[in-house]
């Protein structure tokens, strides 16, 4: 089968003839149907994260099961799913305790780069290639834990919500879940991306009162107000932490940030009023600094970190994909192109230069 390999960082993606071997124990057999284009993909791409080389890219996959190895109890050949960026092991403290996206396994298959438990089942001749995320879902088919798939509805298209495995549910689990917005509260967010425009999308489903959006670039700003946003600020024409204390009258009652830039975070937590929050949901480059001024947490000011939203993946994206059909969710308007996989980095080029705010490839 054909995958899209990194071999080293900031070098286009090769995609090649590649093996993958049979499922084993609790791991099952996808032959994906379309996987998004997320920046997570590009910050590894570009060496901004650490991540060993070389290794099938791609996390957010969807498709339909084909075989299921040994022990298998929750999917079966012909079931629709979605693979979850986060993984979740079911057993550790943070898993019993609700909280699944902090799994004590997460860390270790995104830095590993393997399947949970460390084992690899794609090869190119000799070489074993690694998995992205435990994933690697830039291929016609891969082999993942039972686990790392949500079983969804069949009558979902993939291309739409393939998104709903990583930077969707993050942005709308940051607005609904993570800040826990309620009726008629003010919020504002940082960078309208894929993930800043769910986090749009969230915080207008839980009823955001004064819903206010940031970004440098007016075509995006366009879109948040699409769906949904009260207010939008060009931030390379005003300054937005002004703008947006004028907006709300003093303060947001969340800033979302949704880059992963730090100064970006410092503005945003300048945006909420005493006592309000500040979700930081953008992924910074490793080694980077948030500098923000210690008496602002005399204010009673209170800064949250995420993981995909906190959200719980078998219960919340079944619950998306249903909001998306019912059209109260309409994160179809995210996608601006699809590709096919031999058109990977044309994808990531147009990603990085901002010409698409997501896009999908297709198999
Ligand atoms: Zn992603
Ligand atoms: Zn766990």
């Amino acid at each position: 089968m054909k995958a899209a390999i990194c071999y080293e960082p900031n070098t286009p993606l090769k995609v090649e003839e590649v093996t993958l071997d049979e499922p084993q124990a609790n791991e099952v057999l996808v032959k994906l149907v379309a996987t998004g284009v997320c920046h997570s993909d590009l910050h590894f791409i570009k060496g901004e994260m650490p991540q060993p080389m070389p290794v099938v890219m791609g996390h957010e996959g969807a498709g339909i099961v084909e075989k299921v190895g040994p022990g298998v109890t929750t999917l079966q050949p012909g079931d629709h799913v979605i693979f979850m960026v986060s993984f979740s092991c079911g057993k550790c403290r943070f898993c019993v305790e609700g909280r699944p996206t902090r799994c004590v396994e997460n860390l270790p298959i995104m830095s590993m780069a393997t399947l949970p438990g460390g084992g690899k089942r794609l090869r190119k001749g000799d070489q074993e290639l690694h998995h992205l995320f435990g994933l690697a879902c830039y291929a016609e088919y891969a082999v993942v834990h039972e686990r790392s798939a949500v079983k969804i509805r069949d009558d979902a298209p993939f291309e739409v919500i393939c998104l709903l495995g990583c930077g969707v549910s993050s942005g709308i689990g940051a607005a609904i879940n993570t800040a826990g917005v309620r009726p008629g509260e003010s919020v504002v967010i940082y960078g309208c991306g894929g993930v800043g425009l769910s986090a749009v999308m969230g915080a207008r489903l839980a009823g955001a009162g004064v819903l206010i959006a940031v970004d440098t670039l007016d075509r995006k700003l366009e879109k948040a107000k699409e769906l949904g946003a009260d207010y939008v600020i060009n931030a390379s024409q005003e300054d937005p932490m002004a703008k947006v204390l004028e907006l709300t009258g003093g303060g947001a009652d969340y800033a979302l940030e949704c880059i992963g830039n730090v100064d970006v975070m410092a503005q945003a937590f300048g945006s909420i009023h005493g006592g309000g929050k500040f979700i930081v949901v953008g992924m910074a480059p490793l080694g980077t600094t948030l500098n923000i001024q210690s008496y602002e947490f005399l204010l009673g000011k209170t800064i949250i970190g995420c993981v995909q939203g906190d959200i719980k993946a078998s219960v919340d994206v079944p619950r998306y994909v249903d909001l998306y059909m019912d059209g109260k969710l309409p994160i179809d308007k995210l996608i601006t192109k699809s590709y096919n996989l031999d058109e990977i980095n044309e994808a990531f080029g147009a990603l990085e230069r901002g010409d698409v705010i997501k896009s999908v490839i297709r198999f």
